[in-house]
């Protein structure tokens, strides 16, 4: 049975002092009233030590934004899925839109992280979404077929078995314009059509598909009552606890 996550992405946001006092109050707020889904905080590297110190990562599950693409050495600035493992986080975010758009990440590159991040027990939650334009003119199924099946369809079943995807249609990630329920929908069962006629039936229903893109709590339940739509992965919600917790309740 695949699960039910709400992910936050705080992206380059908080100072490590910000960030732990938020990282707290989500997991007091989850001890206090427990979630009906996983719940997951992706988080700046600076911060995975110190959040991961004050969170019980049974209630609230840590993350990190990316990995790099080699395993050690002379990659300046770089930081490696095994050092993200270290710091005892479980999650990784890749593919980003922004890490595409901004840092050229490519298929190629995402299958090296996808692969590292796997080698080293951390879950991906790997993004894919079309550009506004691709919407426009029709060819958004097709965009995001090709980024599942370039990025991780090299993968075994059991390793696409641990894999978690998120939809987030760039035209939607910050700009305060949500995909309908049913433009949602239609996406995340599309996507599943996808896995299944690669991996089977099975793995294609064990896979949670995660919805993003101003994703808030006055849309969430909508969103989350599509039978394809597994949860959330949250950006500018996930910076306030009332609102990313606004959005776990919605489950
Ligand atoms: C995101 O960047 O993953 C995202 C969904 O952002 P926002 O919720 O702010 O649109």
């Amino acid at each position: 049975m695949r699960k039910n996550i709400v992910a936050g992405n705080w992206k380059m946001n908080t100072t490590v002092a910000e960030g732990v006092a938020l990282a707290k109050e989500v997991n007091e707020a989850l001890k206090a009233e427990k979630a009906n889904c996983d719940v997951v905080i992706c988080v700046p590297f600076t911060h995975l030590c110190p959040v991961a110190a004050v969170i019980d990562q049974t209630v609230l599950g840590l993350g990190a934004e990316n990995c790099a693409d080699h395993t050690s050495g002379a990659y300046t600035g770089e930081v490696s899925a095994s050092m993200v493992a270290s710091t005892t986080a479980k999650y990784v975010i890749l593919g980003h839109s922004e890490r595409r758009q901004y840092y050229g990440e490519t298929s190629e590159t995402l299958r090296e992280k996808v692969a590292l991040a796997l080698a080293n027990g951390l879950k991906p939650i790997f993004c894919i979404g079309e550009v506004l334009a691709e919407r426009e003119n029709g060819t958004y199924n097709e965009v995001v077929r090709r980024q599942v099946e370039e990025g991780l369809f090299n993968l075994s079943a059991e390793d696409f078995g641990k894999i978690i995807l998120a939809y987030e249609p760039v035209w939607a990630i910050g700009t305060g314009k949500t995909a309908t329920a049913e433009q949602a929908e239609d996406m995340h069962a599309f996507i599943r059509g996808v896995i299944a006629e690669k991996y089977g039936k099975e793995v294609a229903e064990n896979t949670s598909i995660l919805y993003g893109g101003s994703c808030k709590p006055s849309n969430a339940a909508e969103l989350f009552a599509k039978p394809d739509v597994d949860g959330g992965l949250i950006g500018g919600a996930s910076l306030k606890c009332a609102d990313f917790m606004g959005i776990v309740k919605a489950f």
